[in-house]
C-alpha cells in the first residue's frame, strides 16, 4: 500500500482499526471458505496422508484437508460447519463406463430386468404398453432371460398377443440382443427372406422365420426405423440418469455412447448450468475423423464436459454367446463367438485405431472374450512400435476373459483395464457352464491385473448393471455371486481389497480420462466432489458393504440431496444443488 508510512489522523486511525477487525486476513481475502466438514473419516487417496478428519472447501474446490481443529482454524464468520459424526468420506465416484442416455431412457421405460419368468416379462410389458399411445415405439427394457425359470430366450410369439398396437423392440441387459414383436419386424421389413448382416444374427425358427431376436449388428435393422428422439426427449433421459447417478454417490461418468445428438444435449445442459455429473463423452471409433478433422485431441474440454476418447468394439457378450474366444463355448460347441462388425475386417479396424492414435485421440475398445482381448492387445502393441511411446492411455473396456499370458501385457503396454466388477457377481452365476473352470480362473482377473502393475478403472456398464459403486466395491472385494452360491467368492483368489476397489473407482477412473490432476482424490486444489457413506466400508465386514447407503453426495462444492439426506437441509440454500 503506497500511503502506509504516512501518519494517520486520530479519526482515520480509528476507522482503519474497525476496518481491520472486519477484514479477513490477507491470505484468505481472495479465498472464501464456503464449507467445512468436520469429524469424518476421510480417505484422501493421497498415499502420504491417507486418512484425515476434516476438509475445507472454497467454491467448487478443496481448499485444505486435515484434522478438525486445523480446518476449524480456517473458519470465517460466514463459513458453515457440518459435523460428519464419524462417517466415511470418499472422493466422488467416477464411473468409467456408462451408457448414460440409454440408461436414462430405460429409467423411464418398461422395467423388465427383474422379471423372473416369461409370464412376468410378458405381463410387465403388457402393463407398460397399456399406458402408451398406440403406435408409440416401446424400447429399453433390459431383460435378462438368465433370471427366468426356465432360462429360455424369448420370441415374438410370447409378446405379440399383448402388444398388437405398439411396435416393441426391447433389449437384453447387455445390449447385444433385442426382441422385436411382429409389428416392429414388419415396420423394419424383416422377414424370412432378410439376409443376416455382418457382425449380427437374425435368429430364425425351424421354418426360417425370424423369431424376433436380433443379435449385435442385426439390431440396427430395427433401430434404423425407430424415430429419432428430440433434444427434449434426450435431456429428459439425461436428467433422470444424473439424478440416479447422484443418489449412488457418482459425480463423474464416462459415457461410452455420447453420440452427436446426446453430446449436443450435454452441451446445452452445460450452458444452462444443469449438469449434476461431470461427463467425459466417447465417440464411436469408426467416426474418429470427425474429431480429428476439427483438431480435437484426447483430454479436451473443461471440468464439466470433456471429449477426446473414441470407443470401438472387438466382440459381443458372454450372455449372448457372441464374445470372441479361442475355444468354443461349452454349452454351444458350434461357436466360439463372433468378431464385432468393426473387427470382421481386422485391417479396417487397425486402420481406424492407427488413424485415431495418429490424431492424438484416446482409444477405448470393448473386448470380452480372450481372443478379442488378445487381438486388441496386439493392435495396441503395434501402435507403440509404429508411433512410439507417448502418454496415450489406451483402454480395454471389460477385459473380461483373459489368456493368462495376456495379463502382464496390460502393464507392459500401458493399457488401462476398464472393468466392471458387478458383472463378476452377476455373470458368475452361470459363466462357468459357458466357458468351463479353466477359463474362469482368469475371468474378471482383478487381483492378477493389479499384481502385474495394471491401472484398473472401475465402472458399472450401466445400465447393463446398476450404477452402484457400492455394489461394485462389494463385488470386487467379496466376489459373492448374486445367487448366494459362492459365499467365499467365485474364483476367490481374484478378490481385491476395499482400498484397491475404492482407488479403482476414483483415482483409477480419473486417470483413465486424463483427469487425475483435478479429481479422484481429496486433496487441496481438487474439485470438491465427495461422497459420504452411512457406514465405514474400510472397517465393516465386507459382506455388509452391500447394505451401505450413500448418505450425502457433494458435486462441485454443493450438496445434492438424496432421500436419506434430510439433515443437510440446515445448510444455507446456496450450498444445495437442486436436481
Ligand atoms: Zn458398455
Amino acid at each position: 500500500m503506497s500511503g502506509s508510512n504516512m501518519p494517520l489522523s486520530p479519526l482515520r486511525s480509528i476507522m482503519m482499526s474497525v476496518l481491520l477487525l472486519l477484514a479477513v486476513p490477507p491470505t484468505q481475502a481472495q479465498t472464501s471458505v464456503t464449507l467445512i466438514l468436520t469429524n469424518g473419516k476421510i480417505w484422501t487417496g493421497n498415499p502420504q496422508r491417507k486418512e484425515a478428519e476434516a476438509v475445507a472447501i472454497s467454491g467448487n474446490r478443496i481448499l485444505a484437508v486435515g484434522s478438525t481443529s486445523e480446518m476449524l482454524n480456517l473458519k470465517q464468520p460466514e463459513t458453515p460447519v457440518f459435523d460428519l459424526e464419524g462417517r466415511r468420506v470418499l472422493p466422488g465416484f467416477d464411473d468409467a463406463h456408462v451408457h448414460f442416455y440409454s440408461g436414462g431412457v430405460n429409467l423411464t421405460g418398461p422395467q423388465l430386468r427383474h422379471s423372473k419368468s416369461e409370464a412376468e416379462f410378458r405381463d410387465t410389458l403388457a402393463e407398460f404398453a397399456r399406458h402408451q399411445p398406440s403406435g408409440q415405439w416401446i424400447t429399453g427394457g433390459t431383460w435378462d432371460h438368465e433370471n427366468w425359470t426356465p432360462a429360455r430366450v424369448p420370441t415374438r410369439e410370447l409378446i405379440d398377443p399383448v402388444t398388437k398396437d405398439w411396435p416393441v423392440f426391447v433389449d437384453r441387459l447387455d445390449g447385444h440382443m433385442s426382441l422385436a414383436n411382429s409389428v416392429a419386424l414388419k415396420l423394419a421389413g424383416i422377414d424370412k427372406n432378410t439376409k443376416d448382416v455382418p457382425g449380427g444374427v437374425i435368429v430364425r425358427d425351424a421354418n426360417g422365420n425370424p423369431t424376433g431376436i436380433l443379435k449385435d449388428a442385426a439390431q440396427e435393422l430395427v433401430e434404423r426405423v425407430i424415430p429419432a428422439p428430440t433434444q427434449d426427449d434426450i435431456k429428459k433421459a439425461i436428467h433422470a440418469a444424473q439424478n440416479y447417478a447422484n443418489a449412488q454417490g457418482v459425480t463423474s461418468v464416462q459415457d461410452m455412447s455420447a453420440a452427436p445428438d446426446i453430446f449436443r444435449a450435454y452441451q446445452s445442459m452445460l450452458h444452462n448450468g444443469e449438469l449434476r455429473v461431470r461427463i467425459s463423452g466417447h465417440q464411436p471409433l469408426p467416426n474418429w475423423r470427425r474429431l480429428a478433422d476439427v483438431g480435437v485431441r484426447a483430454d479436451f474440454g473443461n471440468e464439466y464436459l470433456h471429449i477426446g476418447g473414441v470407443k470401438g468394439f472387438a466382440d459381443g457378450s458372454l450372455g449372448s454367446t457372441t464374445a470372441l474366444f479361442f475355444q468354443p463355448y461349452l454349452d454351444a460347441p458350434n461357436t466360439h463367438g463372433i468378431p464385432s462388425a468393426e473387427l470382421v475386417d481386422p485391417q479396417q479396424m487397425w486402420s481406424n485405431i492407427e488413424g485415431a492414435d495418429a490424431a492424438g485421440l484416446q482409444i477405448a475398445i470393448h473386448a470380452i472374450g480372450d481372443m478379442a482381448n488378445n487381438t486388441i492387445l496386439g493392435f495396441y502393441g503395434r501402435l507403440q512400435v509404429k508411433h512410439g511411446e507417448r502418454d496415450r492411455r489406451v483402454r480395454i473396456e471389460h477385459a473380461q476373459h483373459l489368456l493368462p499370458s495376456d495379463i502382464p501385457r496390460f502393464a507392459q503396454l500401458h493399457v488401462i483395464a476398464s472393468v466392471q466388477p458387478y458383472h463378476c457377481i452377476d455373470d458368475g452365476r452361470w459363466a462357468e457352464k459357458r466357458i468351463g473352470p479353466e477359463r474362469a480362473k482368469t475371468t474378471y482377473a482383478f487381483r492378477s491385473l493389479l499384481d502385474a502393475g495394471t491401472t484398473l478403472a472401475f465402472g458399472s456398464d450401466w445400465d447393463v448393471a446398476p450404477m452402484s459403486p457400492i455394489m461394485g466395491i462389494y463385488a470386487a472385494v467379496t466376489r459373492r455371486t448374486l445367487d448366494g452360491k459362492h459365499p467365499d467368492g467365485w474364483v476367490p483368489e481374484q478378490k481385491i481389497t476395499v482400498e484397491e476397489a475404492v482407488r479403482a473407482y476414483t483415482t483409477g477412473s480419473a486417470y483413465a480420462s486424463f483427469e487425475e490432476k483435478i479429481k479422484g482424490t481429496i486433496e487441496p486444489g481438487k474439485l470438491a466432489d465427495l461422497v459420504v457413506l452411512s457406514d465405514d466400508i474400510f472397517s465393516i465386514d465386507p459382506v455388509k458393504i452391500a447394505d451401505t447407503k450413500v448418505y450425502l453426495t457433494m458435486f462441485d462444492g454443493k450438496v445434492i440431496l438424496g432421500p436419506q439426506h434430510g439433515p443437510y437441509k440446515k445448510l444455507p440454500s446456496g450450498l444445495l444443488l437442486r436436481p
